[in-house]
């Protein structure tokens, strides 16, 4: 069976797409740790992104640097933060994250409750920046 963010990927599970090339797919995660937090998959399912080959992990990297530019042009920020954890959905994924300090990446924090409306407009907006 496919992975939730396979069947993303496919359409048949909707998302706020943020940007897509043909290896690689970024959308809004739906409980965010802060405004504009993005995922970036390979579109090939793995489960571990150390499983990945060399040029897939450097492939989904260059990919997901291009997110984080995007996204800092839209989310006022002094970084995007990167962090990989893959413990809850078993397809690699790069959480990127806009951060002014080092706890807008904690994870364990209540995370934001934005209303659908909010998360399109918000990845339009990065996809514009694309
Ligand atoms: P991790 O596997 O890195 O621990 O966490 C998976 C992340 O995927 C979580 O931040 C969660 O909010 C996000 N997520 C899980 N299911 C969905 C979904 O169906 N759509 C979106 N957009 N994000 C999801």
């Amino acid at each position: 069976m496919s992975s939730i963010f396979s069947r993303i990927v496919a359409g048949e599970i909707p998302c706020c797409k943020v940007a897509e090339d043909e290896k690689h797919f970024a959308f809004l995660d739906i409980n965010p740790v802060a405004k504009g937090h993005t995922l970036v998959i390979p579109k090939r399912e793995v489960d571990y992104i150390y499983d990945l080959s060399d040029e897939e992990l450097a492939a989904l990297h260059i990919f997901a640097k291009k997110v984080a530019e995007a996204i800092k042009k839209t989310i006022p920020c002094r970084k995007v933060g990167q962090a990989v954890v893959g413990l809850e959905v078993p397809h690699a994924h790069i959480h990127l994250i806009p951060i002014n300090k080092e706890s807008d990446m904690y994870f364990d924090k209540e995370h934001l409750q934005l209303p659908i409306d909010e998360l399109s407009q918000i990845a339009n907006q990065i996809a514009a920046n694309f």
